[in-house]
């Protein structure tokens, strides 16, 4: 790219959630003080949240959840590169990437003064033995689809198993306090609200379309307790509902050892018979940041609750990338954008650091689809040391669940604070 321009630059690296939002929050507090570029390896943002709703109401998760990035960061004057990260040097301040569009494209570097990682992580599916010949998943469009079409045309109504590998968190978020006397516990799961929403999907969808009993089903967690982070209230209503409509559950499984035609081998010894395996992975840290200067045991990129880098000031990270975002959730994501954004209009003298020193307190925001038009919403944040744990149920939850999707996608992902709280007091008031 041609550096006319003399303006500091700050690189985020990814245009997902996490980073179209931290790229939108940095240009809404620097003004032009800064050249932002964002770089993807797609041009796309992957609205993930709802390729289960679309799976399970029949509907292509390719014609609906996709918001092309390149006019939205345009519109704001921030730079793209469609380009693969394969590097980045926090003592030079540079990234190497390669152009993503054709394949043997040469590499480039890029120099920063300030970087956002805003990667995401792997969805280690490859790591699961078993899972391309035997498994399924929503996590993507590809996979999806391709479960769409297998409950359409070869679903024979056996017994259904969904659930999670065991997640393997870094050491990166030890020892800091969201909350008096809380913490960011480690987790044995990556991120639970979308098999409990895909189980309860699941049973509508057997119900509607006659092919048996919600009582074909088996939820399972590698951890004691399923979606932990939700807060032990909230699990437990959870869970008297799944039993009432007659669901099965199984804690403690440990992790996923492999798959096969029959079932599903876990790492306690157990055998879970099962026709259908849907499966949510580890989610794993890039290989190309591990061992960095900035990140931790398992390459998740450390910061302070200010989502700053302790060691390197110039570098942040925001999402699932992030050391402290557990569990690997776009909600938590998105508070950190704005921690981000006004953290470098700290740096750049555009925000006065009373008001940017807002350290993270993380809150577990959750819409799941539950079919039928209905949904559940959690609240919560006892997990990290706060007070609040919410569960509700209906129609309420559905629609914003929906509507959130369709003000994101016209809104240019830029959904306001208001957005949040009044869908805060519609559910739980
Ligand atoms: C099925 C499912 C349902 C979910 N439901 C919810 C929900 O209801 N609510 C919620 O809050 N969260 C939900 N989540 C979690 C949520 O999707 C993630 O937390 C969120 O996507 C994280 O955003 P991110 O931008 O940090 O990472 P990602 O969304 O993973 O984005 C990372 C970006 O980085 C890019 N990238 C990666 N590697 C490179 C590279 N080397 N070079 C260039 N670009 C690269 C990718 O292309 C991508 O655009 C769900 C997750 C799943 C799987």
């Amino acid at each position: 790219m041609p550096m006319f321009d003399k303006k500091p630059h700050v690189l985020v690296l990814g245009g997902n959630f996490a980073g179209l939002a931290c790229a939108q929050k940095i240009r809404h507090y620097l003004g032009d003080a800064a050249r932002i570029t964002v770089i993807d390896k797609k041009s796309y943002l992957l609205y993930i949240p709802n390729i289960s709703s679309d799976v399970f109401e029949d509907r292509n998760p390719a014609l609906h959840q996709r918001l092309d990035i390149v006019p939205v960061l345009a519109r704001e004057d921030i730079d793209f590169i469609h380009g693969e990260v394969t590097g980045v040097d926090v003592d030079k301040r540079t990234v190497t990437f390669v152009p993503a569009e054709r394949g043997g494209a040469e590499a480039h570097v890029e120099a920063y003064d300030y970087v956002v990682f805003a990667l995401g992580n792997r969805l280690a599916f490859d790591r699961i033995e078993g899972f391309v010949d035997f498994g399924h998943t929503v996590t993507d469009i590809y996979h999806g689809e391709k479960l769409r079409q297998y409950l359409k045309r070869e679903y024979r109504g056996g017994p259904i198993a969904i659930g999670s590998a065991r997640f393997h968190q870094g050491d990166g978020a030890d020892g800091l306090v969201p909350y008096p006397g809380g913490s960011i516990p480690r987790a044995l799961a990556a991120c639970e609200g979308p098999p409990v929403e895909v189980m309860m999907s699941m049973a509508t969808w057997l119900k509607d379309n006659d092919k048996g009993e919600p009582n074909k089903i088996t939820v399972f967690t590698p951890g004691k307790m399923i979606a932990e982070d939700a807060g032990e209230e909230v699990v437990k209503q959870l869970l008297d509902l799944a039993t009432r409509m007659g669901l099965n559950y199984w804690h403690d499984t440990q992790d996923i050892t492999r798959l096969t035609a029959e079932g599903i081998e876990f790492a306690d010894g157990r055998f879970l018979q099962a026709e259908l395996k849907i499966i949510f992975p580890d989610w794993r840290a890039h290989d190309f940041l591990k061992g960095l200067p900035v990140s931790d045991s398992e390459g998740f990129i450390r910061t302070n609750l200010c989502m700053q880098n302790p060691d390197y000031p110039e570098v942040f990270a925001c999402g699932d990338c992030a050391a402290v975002t557990v569990p690997k959730l776009g909600a938590i994501g998105h508070q950190q954008s704005d921690i981000v954004g006004l953290q470098l209009g700290k740096a750049f003298g555009k925000v006065d650091p009373e008001k940017a020193d807002q350290p993270l307190k993380p809150e577990v925001l959750c819409i799941g689809d539950m079919g039928d038009g209905k949904a559940f919403w959690i609240h919560s944040n006892s997990w990290f040391g706060g007070d609040i744990q919410k569960l509700k149920l209906g129609r309420v939850p559905y629609f914003l669940k929906m509507r959130y999707r369709d003000l994101f996608f016209a809104n240019d992902g830029k959904i306001p604070a208001w957005g949040l709280d009044a869908a805060e007091m519609i559910a739980e008031r």
